[in-house]
């Protein structure tokens, strides 16, 4: 079989897929044992033929693919993928350009400085903040936070690149009660550890207590690198950003923003005025491959000081000749050396949308995430646990029992899909609109399931 009709192949595939994922359960049909065993044969002693092998890898696959890149899929912060993004990812692969380095890509190197520009003006952050394009926004802390770690002990006069933590001067760290699980997996990773940070409590939506920082800060006898958050990942709601900086700048610290979904609120005129604030940080993270609805994987990073950002993160070797006319390598900017070129679909995306676009597909989920509370809290015995503010919608069910049953049952049914969590110590049940092709039909049709599972229980 040609190489074209082998791709052509995978392509129908793929088509096929897509076309019908908005009619497929959205849970896997297979179960964990179905699947190993679909995947689990023997590794041949010499090999089969790539068309075979094609046939064997859909079919293996098709029983354990959950239909997260439909309409109806609400669980964790999961966005889809736009038909162009789809497209331009399929030729990222064809081109299979190595976006390291400025020479062994420069279309990988140019796409990637105008998306990053784009967004850099879309978020609203201040001109000449640099960027790196990441997996996710796990990276994208890592790497903001190496930059932050680089500034604080270079400005006691330690070089953490070349002397490391072991004997540097103190730094503090501090987070809020609601910070996000992966800040706490790049502190590890930074060599911070996670027990000696300062956790700042939360209001009732989640939002760190500016008042409460400031009390935190005066008590601290080193500088700081504080994370707080634009979009809580249960809530939505977004940290007083405005008061959060005043406060870490009079302190000299270094304030990081995780914003791996809420910093899309700044594409939205309706909802720009939550991020209020946003650019007095030092350091931002966000995703793309959530709100952006481009293909897995796909984060990104913006640090102020430019320095600091290529300190923490530069590649030094004989071999790599440094990019020239000005031109920049990625793999100075990101935790990887080698590395897909995720600019390709992030420039589709945001060409396909353009600014109102942008603007149209932050407000449309946000306008489901309200009908789905207006919805379920019109129902008896059904409470709406937060204020819905942007995406995310928390409800409960009376007890906890009842919610996580009522979880499970919804999980079961394969109409829509949501998970849970634990909001003010009591379970809750979580919503995350953020698909491009949700519709108000399939709100409809999701709440439809909920309201029957709990029906059903009652
Ligand atoms: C999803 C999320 C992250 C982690 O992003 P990944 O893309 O999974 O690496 C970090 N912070 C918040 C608030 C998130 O919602």
């Amino acid at each position: 079989m040609s190489t074209a009709d082998l791709l052509s192949r995978a392509a129908t595939a793929a088509i096929d897929f897509l076309a019908n994922v908005e009619q497929r359960p959205v849970i896997a049909r297979g179960t964990a044992e179905e699947m190993r065993a679909a995947f689990g044969v023997p590794l041949n002693a010499n090999g089969r033929g790539p068309e075979e092998v094609l046939r064997a890898l859909i079919d293996a696959a098709d029983p354990g693919l959950v239909a997260s890149a439909g309409p109806r899929y609400f669980g964790f912060v999961i966005g889809g993928s736009m038909p162009v993004t789809v497209a331009a990812d399929w030729l990222t692969s064809a081109w299979d350009q190595n976006a390291g380095l400025f020479v062994a890509s420069p279309a990988a190197a140019a796409a990637e400085d105008a998306a990053a520009a784009w967004l850099i003006d879309l978020f609203g952050l201040p001109a000449g903040v640099s960027s790196g394009f990441v997996t996710g926004c796990q990276m994208a802390n890592f790497t903001a936070l190496a930059a932050a770690r680089h500034a604080v002990l270079g400005a006691q006069g330690w070089d953490v690149e070349q002397h490391g933590l072991i004997g540097a001067p103190p730094v503090e760290i501090v987070v809020s009660a609601e910070s996000h699980v992966t800040i706490y997996a790049a502190l590890r990773l930074l060599g911070f550890g996670i027990s000696r940070v300062h956790v700042v409590p939360a209001d009732d939506q989640g939002r760190m207590r500016a008042d409460l920082l400031a009390d935190t800060m005066r008590g601290l006898s080193a500088p700081a690198i504080v994370c707080a958050q634009a979009g809580n990942v249960n809530s939505g709601a977004f940290d007083p950003l405005e008061d959060i900086a005043a406060i870490v700048h009079e302190h000299h610290g270094w304030l990081h923003v995780d914003g791996a979904f809420g910093l899309w609120a700044a594409a939205s005129p309706a909802h720009r005025a939550l991020t209020r604030g946003i650019e007095l940080a030092d350091s931002w993270a966000t995703d793309a491959h959530k709100w952006l609805n481009v293909p897995y994987d796909s984060g990104l990073v913006f640090v102020r000081d430019t320095n600091a950002h290529r300190a923490s993160m530069a590649l030094i070797a004989s071999y790599l000749v440094a990019a020239d006319n000005g031109q920049r390598d990625a793999f100075d900017w990101v935790p990887e050396s080698s590395r897909r070129a995720r600019g390709f679909a992030i420039w589709a995306a945001m060409q396909t949308l353009g600014r109102s676009g942008l603007a149209a597909l932050v407000e449309r989920c946000c306008s489901h995430a309200r009908l789905f509370a207006e919805l379920l809290r019109r129902e008896p015995g059904i409470t709406i646990a937060n204020d819905v503010v942007l995406n995310q919608v928390l409800v409960r069910f009376g007890s906890d029992d009842v919610t996580r049953e009522v979880i499970a049952r919804v999980q079961r049914g394969g109409v829509c899909w949501l998970g849970g969590t634990t909001w003010h110590g009591a379970a809750a049940m979580r919503i995350s609109v953020s698909n491009w092709m949700t519709s108000a039909e399939d709100v409809e049709r999701s709440v439809a399931a909920i309201v029957e599972a709990f029906h059903d229980l009652s």
